[in-house]
């Protein structure tokens, strides 16, 4: 079945660290944004005449009141629609967006029965932010939740602030950025791969369910090490960004 379209406009555009940019929309046509939080929708942007399609995790939660939603993108060296974003896309535009697809999150109420650990790379944080705050506004029980967010360097963790703050108003979450190439001494935090956090924090734990999002070399590692940890396929659910 074709996809349903909308259309959205612009309200906002913000820098969040260097080459991610944080779009805010508004779809006039509805009165609210209600998805399950960890899906997408994909942009239809007019490049060079022609529509061009991508697919974007919406990193907001779900809301039965207001009728935004937010994308936070990562600008990709040559990419055809993020230069797009990031060079021609303004404050006013209209895009067309697909209703929210994928079956990346789970419904309410149905969230969740066993221990989560959040891994995620980059701009895959978004879909986990989405649930976060979900759960945050809906004070959805859960039995412990880590967030395992890597970047090269500290200055590019996105949404650090909010997930520190996040960890003093949501009991049992717990947030753990690690940075790959950082070489500050100012540097507390973990040092590395995210695999090596997981690997370090389950390796006597097997009820866990395991959500994995970014781009493709992360996930294809992560889900490889989970299974020979012993986690079951069930055990990991991941989002592909490539
Ligand atoms: C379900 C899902 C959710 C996603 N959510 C997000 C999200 O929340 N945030 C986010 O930032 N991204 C997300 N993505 C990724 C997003 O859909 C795009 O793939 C990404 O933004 C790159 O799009 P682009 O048009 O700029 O790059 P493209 O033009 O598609 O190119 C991709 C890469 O290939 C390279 N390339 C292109 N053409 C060539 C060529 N001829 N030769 C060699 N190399 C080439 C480019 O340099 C670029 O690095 C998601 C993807 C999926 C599938």
């Amino acid at each position: 079945m074709p996809l349903t379209f909308y259309t959205a406009e612009i309200i906002d555009i913000v820098d969040e660290v260097p080459n991610v940019k944080r779009f805010f929309f508004r779809i006039e046509e509805l009165n609210k944004c209600d998805f399950i939080p960890g899906q997408f929708t994909m942009l239809d942007l007019p490049i060079d005449c022609k529509q061009t399609t991508r697919a974007y995790s919406i990193a907001s939660a779900p809301s039965t009141s207001e009728n935004t939603f937010e994308l936070v993108i990562v600008l990709k060296d040559g990419g055809l629609g993020t230069t797009y974003l990031f060079n021609k896309a303004k404050k006013g535009d209209k895009l067309k967006v697909s209703v929210p697809i994928g079956k990346f999150g789970k419904p309410r109420p149905d969230l969740f029965e066993k221990e989560l650990c959040f891994v995620c790379t980059g701009t895959g944080i978004a879909p986990f932010r989405s649930m976060l705050l979900d759960i945050l506004n809906y004070k959805i029980p859960h039995k412990g939740i880590t967030l395992i967010s890597g970047s090269r360097y500290e200055k590019d963790l996105l949404y650090r602030k909010e997930m520190e703050e996040l960890q003093e108003k949501l009991p049992g979450f717990k947030y753990i950025p690690v940075l790959s190439r950082e070489n500050s001494v100012d540097w507390k935090g973990e040092k590395g791969y995210v695999h090596e956090i997981y690997k370090s924090l389950y390796k006597d734990k097997i009820d866990i369910q395991f959500y994995i999002c970014g781009w493709k070399v992360m996930i294809l590692e992560a889900v490889e090490n989970l299974k020979q940890m012993g986690f079951k396929k069930a055990d990991v659910k991941y989002e592909l960004y490539d």
